[in-house]
């Protein structure tokens, strides 16, 4: 395949021109369910890291971005599925940066109907949607496939964006709750953030994963992309797959009702693919007395309410 050449302006791809707001804010909830067990419940709140690039997507793209300017690559090349909101961070990062974006969609179907919000979002960024088959998709990390799908020069970032670069971005995060925090909570997909996250804390802290997929072998993953970004298993990490709710965009009339009086108790809109989920896990762990009272609870706001924080009708 040809190289890829860039209409961008040179030297404006620094991530530190984001100005990302780092640390992130560490807000006190007042929530009874845990006060009345002698819990304190603090929020997280790396969803105001960035508009265009909140939460995770920034812990784990900044490096990756940073990689990519160093090797001089003009071009990002990404994959995900209809309403991946890494798609979207990487879309915007490149309008912001200079980068240009290809991304790699999940299911040919889609090329022949209107995009979703989510893809118009990274169209509009100037993303160039490429649609694959399942099949064809599945097979993505395969160097034959490998060959076919990405341009020679373009900087690959894997689905969800999680590799050794954005585990160890997510370190920071662990480090910013040293001192602080006994439990963490966070909502998992790939499980990159919660590999740095728990890399960043410190002895007695320990973190509780709450996948939003069913099945997989995510503990699996969570190790070898520890293994690959700090050459072993790092930090006290369990994972509670009772939360996912059904799978991936998949809700519960409980789950809808919990989020919907977390709002309203705390004047929060909550992303519901991952923090609702994970906050639902958190609060039932709570109520069963799992956390040892004096305890402080973190919950990790992965990222916002906006226009890819809603059910989407998945
Ligand atoms: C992408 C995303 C996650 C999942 O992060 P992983 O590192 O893939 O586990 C969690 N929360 C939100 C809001 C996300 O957008």
């Amino acid at each position: 395949m040809d190289g890829v050449t860039s209409d961008n302006p040179p030297g404006t791809m620094d991530p530190a021109a984001l100005r990302p707001l780092l640390p992130s804010p560490l807000v006190e909830a007042a929530d009874e369910r845990f006060t009345r067990r002698g819990l304190r419940l603090l929020l997280k709140r790396d969803d105001l890291i960035h508009p265009d690039l909140p939460g995770n997507k920034w812990r784990k793209l900044e490096p990756n971005l940073r990689a990519a300017a160093a090797a001089g690559a003009d071009t990002l090349l990404t994959f995900g599925g209809a309403y991946s909101n890494h798609l979207r961070a990487t879309a915007a990062a490149g309008r912001l940066l200079g980068f240009d974006t290809i991304g790699i969609v999940r299911g040919e179907e889609l090329a022949d109907r209107p995009l979703n919000p989510s893809l118009a979002s990274c169209a509009a960024d100037g993303m160039e949607l490429r649609f694959v088959s399942r099949a064809l998709y599945r097979r993505k990390t395969e160097p034959e496939v490998v060959t076919t799908l990405v341009p020679e020069g373009a900087f690959v970032i894997p689905e969800g964006g999680s590799n050794a670069a954005a585990a160890q971005g997510c370190t920071l995060l662990g480090r910013e709750l040293r001192g602080i925090a006994d439990v963490v909570g966070v909502a998992c997909g790939t499980g990159g953030t919660l590999a740095g996250l728990t890399a960043g804390l410190t002895e007695g802290q320990r973190v509780i994963g709450f996948p939003v997929l069913k099945g997989g072998f995510l503990g699996e993953e969570i190790l070898r992309l520890q293994q690959e970004a700090f050459g072993e298993r790092r930090g006290d990490w369990t994972l509670d797959d009772r939360f996912h709710g059904g799978g991936y965009a998949k809700t519960s009339p409980e789950l809808e009702s919990f989020a919907a009086d977390f709002e309203t108790r705390h004047d929060l809109p909550l992303e519901r693919l991952y923090v609702a989920k994970m906050l639902y896990g958190l609060t039932t762990l709570a109520l069963d007395g799992a956390f040892a009272p004096g305890s402080t609870v973190v919950a990790v706001i992965t990222g916002g309410a906006g226009a890819g924080g809603a059910l989407a009708g998945a």
